[in-house]
């Protein structure tokens, strides 16, 4: 099954607490949707809740899968342009994924699925596909095409759908609503490096995310979130090195088909739904740091942190204070993006 990442982490949460009056959580690790989760709860009898969580994200990726033959995506995918029923969740997902392709401008394109095929990022057999190839499959893409009916998802002979970019966030969100219905006010979930926080710590302060290092294990950084999803986006979580020597990652520019390549390193975004993260991180990144700047001033509803090549890392100031640069990274340059322009 392919849903998104492998197995590696992008954030780690510093659990540097130690302090042995809060009883230890429930946690448990295990994989799902293409990747390693970890859940963690907080509080008295709250194994039953977490075993509900495992529960409801196993049964989300048998919804969602691409490869799964008895998924909801799959049957939509091989539908052969007749309409297709599916339940609440995917309906409601691939609604999310389909307003966000268009409030991005397209840079969201969750039809990308025939491309990303052909690169070889479905399967791990990597490749550089022609450049007709690549037109000729990039005429099997377009979100506008998409048609959502009541209770179901038309989609046009050829295309396919890929929620790789958005499911997690969104497992995310109906994974704290679950958690909370139980009654559980504190808990982190580690979604295969999408960060769901619930509540605060039970020691009632802020719950310290770690961002990683684009191309490395370190952590570069660390952002203070409650109440709060994480989400980083970038190619270094699943690229492959071509004939040519060309680095070659998992995120494709919907224009022309090819990966990103725009100096960016990776894109993590913080507000309070998972599922906008997750699109968003997914979106900015495919932009460029300076359409994403762009279009952060004019919605200011999500806050980021850019890792630029030349060692740069922008943040929003809305993080400004919750934001700190690791001690091994201080050389790295820190510039804040203030909504207004005269900065
Ligand atoms: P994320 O890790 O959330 O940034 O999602 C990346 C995944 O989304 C990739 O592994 C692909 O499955 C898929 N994807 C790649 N490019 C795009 C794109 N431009 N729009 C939507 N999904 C994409
Ligand atoms: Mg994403």
């Amino acid at each position: 099954m392919r849903m998104g990442l492998t197995g590696l982490c992008i954030l780690f949460v510093l659990t540097s607490c130690g302090n042995m009056q809060y009883r230890e959580p429930a946690r448990e690790t295990f994989l799902a949707m293409d990747t390693f989760m970890t859940f963690t709860v907080y509080g008295e009898n709250v194994e039953e809740a977490l075993a509900e969580a495992k529960e409801q994200v196993l049964g989300l990726e048998k919804l969602w899968s691409v490869t799964d033959t008895e998924s909801e995506i799959y049957a939509v995918n091989h539908s052969e342009g007749r309409p297709v029923e599916v339940s609440r969740a995917t309906e409601e997902l691939v609604a999310f994924a389909l307003k966000m392709a268009a409030e991005t401008d397209g840079a969201l394109e969750p039809t990308i699925y025939p491309v990303l095929t052909a690169w070889g990022f479905t399967t791990g057999e990597y490749r550089i596909p022609s450049e007709e190839a690549l037109a000729a499959l990039l005429g099997r893409t377009g979100y506008e095409k998409a048609v959502l009916t009541e209770g179901g998802i038309c989609l046009p002979e050829g295309m396919m759908l890929d929620l790789g970019a958005v499911g997690k966030g969104y497992a995310g969100d109906l994974l704290a609503e679950l958690l909370a219905e139980e009654g559980v006010t504190s808990a982190l979930l580690d979604i295969g490096g999408n960060i769901q926080a619930i509540g605060r710590k039970p020691d009632g302060s802020e719950w310290k995310v770690g961002l990683r290092a684009p191309y490395s294990d370190a952590v570069f950084g660390s952002l203070m979130v409650s109440d709060a999803a994480v989400v980083t986006s970038g190619a270094y979580e699943r690229y492959f090195t071509g004939e040519d020597g060309k680095q070659y990652g998992h995120i494709i520019d919907p224009d022309t088909g090819y990966p990103v390549e725009n100096g960016l390193l990776s894109v993590t975004v913080a507000a309070r739904e998972g599922k906008l993260c997750d699109a968003l991180s997914t979106a900015l990144y495919v932009m460029g740091a300076e359409k994403a700047v762009n279009f952060w001033r004019e919605r200011q509803d999500f806050d980021m942190i850019l890792v630029m090549e030349d060692e740069r890392v922008l943040l929003t100031e809305g993080i400004e204070e919750r934001f700190s640069l690791d001690k091994a990274y201080q050389d790295w340059t820190k510039e804040v993006i203030r909504a207004g322009f005269g900065d």
